[in-house]
């Protein structure tokens, strides 16, 4: 009873894409008993019939704040690296080689 066929000039809820909301639109297009293509009565724009189907938003909240996390990460100064450990001492060396003339040196005492 209710499924009487849609005929031109019915006003219908559809989704305006422009819009973006669920509107009154006049149909403008017929595809056998199906409505084919509607006009938004609020903006005026034409579009495809979506069977009063909102779009489901875009799930990219996630993604986007992984990819922020990812930007604060790539954007954070790289952590210091450990600097090098010190060269090898020559004085040690030097002061082994003082110590050996010291010995020389007592021993020809
Ligand atoms: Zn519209």
């Amino acid at each position: 009873m209710a499924d009487r066929a849609p005929r031109l000039g019915d006003v219908i809820d559809d989704y305006c894409p422009r819009c973006r909301l669920l509107l009154n639109h006049d149909v403008t297009s017929l595809f056998g008993d199906d409505v084919a293509k509607v006009t938004c009565r609020t903006c005026h724009n034409a579009h495809d019939y979506r069977h009063a189907q909102v779009p489901p938003k875009r799930k990219s909240k996630k993604g986007d704040k992984k990819t922020l996390m990812e930007q604060v990460l790539a954007s954070m100064p790289k952590p210091p690296e450990p600097p090098p450990p010190p060269p090898a001492p020559a004085r040690k060396k030097r002061d082994l080689w003082a110590e050996v003339e010291r010995i020389k040196g007592q021993k020809k005492d």
